[in-house]
Order: structure tokens, then sequence, then C-alpha cells
């Protein structure tokens, strides 16, 4: 099930989910008979993050023999700032998060955090330091309170409600017939689009990490969700670097700083107004995508 589709996309996203648990990623490619595409350096280090700075220089990278997916790309997310990623499908964007979470490497440049080379670095503190929220949340059969858990194993119960709260789950959580202890999945309650956003960042605010690569849906939320929603993230952004692939307008619009990404590179670069007012590719993309 899990190759039919898109393999190594789909296996990108599980792995994500699964950083957090005691199955190793290692294990999780041995279930699957896949190979880790790297391996963790014999003298890694522990990965530093201090102002949270992510950069990737000069990057070149294909998978296998396609043609490049990146060619030529710089880009810097500053610490602390929402750096919003936009561009035409197939531009590039989801293989910057790969990178970025080291599940390859570049075959050409670099990847660096706190000017710290990903190459150098172990992989437990990478992943550490790391949240990333999905477009779709996976969810698997268990408990809410189970499922929020994923973001850090070793959280109490305390802990996961405060995460909740803090990403407007506790409420429709609370309404369920049996609160955190509701069983979700194949047999078990469903849960709303936005309701399945907040467990996801419920268990991005459990595990903490100072970068947040972020995926936005694309799917447009009612007007109440996306509120709800819109809230949650903002106080999960707070004092973090967050990394966004943005489909939304008030996203785009109050982000730091805005890289197109067109063809594997970054084409242009700049605010929301900045890059309105030079009438290129954002323009274009703007009105086509953002534009209601
Ligand atoms: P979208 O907005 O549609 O998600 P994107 O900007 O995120 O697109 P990527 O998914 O990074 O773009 O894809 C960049 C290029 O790399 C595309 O040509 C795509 O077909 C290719 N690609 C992406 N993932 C894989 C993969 N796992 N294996 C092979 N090729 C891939």
């Amino acid at each position: 099930l899990l190759m039919a589709y898109d393999p190594a996309k789909r296996l990108a996203r599980l792995n994500i989910q699964l950083q957090a648990s005691l199955v190793g990623v290692e294990m999780l490619y041995a279930l699957l008979d896949r190979k880790p595409a790297i391996e963790e350096a014999e003298d890694a280090v522990p990965l530093k993050v201090g102002a949270g700075r992510v950069r990737l220089r000069n990057i070149r990278f294909r998978y296998g023999r396609k043609a490049p997916a990146l060619d030529g790309l710089e880009l810097i997310a500053e610490g602390g700032k929402v750096t919003a990623l936009v561009g035409p499908s197939g531009a590039g964007k989801s293989t910057v998060f790969a990178l970025i979470e080291r599940f390859y490497d570049p075959d050409h440049g670099n990847v660096l955090i706190d000017g710290q080379n990903l190459r150098g670095v172990t992989f437990e503190s990478l992943r550490r330091n790391i949240a990333y929220v999905a477009q779709d949340a996976f969810l698997f059969e268990g408990t809410v309170a189970e499922n929020i858990r994923m973001g850090r194993l070793d959280a109490t119960e305390e802990e996961i409600r405060a995460a909740a709260k803090a990403a407007n789950a506790h409420a429709f959580i609370m309404a369920m017939p049996r609160g955190y202890e509701t069983e979700l999945g194949e047999n078990g309650a469903t849960l709303s689009g936005g309701e399945r956003q907040r467990i996801a960042i419920a268990r991005a605010m459990l595990r903490g990490a100072p970068i947040l690569l972020l995926d936005e849906p694309t799917s447009a939320l009612d007007a109440e969700a996306e509120a709800a929603v819109g809230e949650a993230l903002a106080r999960l952004m707070k004092g973090r670097t967050t990394i966004v692939i943005a489909h939304r307008l008030a996203t785009v619009r109050h982000a730091d700083m805005i890289h197109v990404i067109e063809g594997g590179k970054v084409v242009e670069s700049g605010s929301h107004g900045e890059l309105r007012e030079a009438g290129g590719l954002y323009s274009r993309l703007y009105d086509l995508q953002f534009r209601d």
C-alpha cells in the first residue's frame, strides 16, 4: 500500500510522523525493505540550535536519474522569522523540506542550520529540533491522547492537554464521547479537516522544536475552522523559525520573507508588497492562487 503512490514522498511523510517514536527511521526502512538514502557520519555531533537560521547553499539535487529537482538553489530562512515558499507545482518546494530534514543529501552544495552542515550532525538531534506539520495530519488507530503523544513520547497527560489547549483542540476533544480516550482511526471517531490539523499542531507544540516546517493544506476550510487553525498556528510559530509552503493568502501577506521557487531555484525574494510591486512571477501566481 505504501509503495503504491509516490513511494519516496509517502515514506518521507510517514518517516516524519514516526520520527519521535521508538521505531527508528532505520527500522522503518528495514520494514519496507529499503535502504536509507543517507547514513549518519561516524563522527556526527549533536546539532546545536541557537537563532535557528536555516541556509541552503548552492544546492543541486536530483532524484535518481531524473532531471534535477533543485538546481542552483540558494535560500535563507532567518531565525525566528516566517519564510514562505511559493511556486508552481513541481517547482521543488517539498524537496527543500526533504533536504532540511535530511532525507537526502544534496548532490552539490550544503544545508546549514546555524552554520552547522547537516552532513555532520546526528539524526536524533536533527529530528529533535525540527517539527513538521503536514498538509493532511496522519492519524493512526489509537486514542486522541496517543495520537498527540506522537510529538514526544515521554510527554505527561498534563503536557498533552496543554499542547491541545494551545492548538485550539481541547474543546472539541472534550466534546467527544470519551474525551482524550476516544479511539480514532479506521473504526473510531472521524475528525474534520480542521480538527485533524489541530491535532497535528498539538503534536508539534508538544515536540517544542525550534524549527518548524509547515505544509499548508491546499483545500480551504470554512471560516470558523480557518480562524481556529490560524490562531493555533500563530501560537505554534511564535518564537520559532518557520518555513511554510504557503497556500493561504494570510500567510504570504504576513510572512517576513517570501521565496518564489521555479524550476528548482529561487527566482524572486521579498515581502508580499515588494513582490507585488515587482510584477513578476509572484504577482502572476498571486492572482491565480491566492486571490479569491
Ligand atoms: P507541489 O506543489 O506539486 O507539491 P513542489 O514544488 O513541492 O510541488 P517537488 O515535490 O519538490 O515540487 O518536486 C520537484 C521535482 O522533483 C518534480 O519534478 C517532481 O516530479 C520530482 N520529485 C519529487 N519527489 C520525488 C520523488 N520522491 N521521486 C522522484 N521524483 C520526485
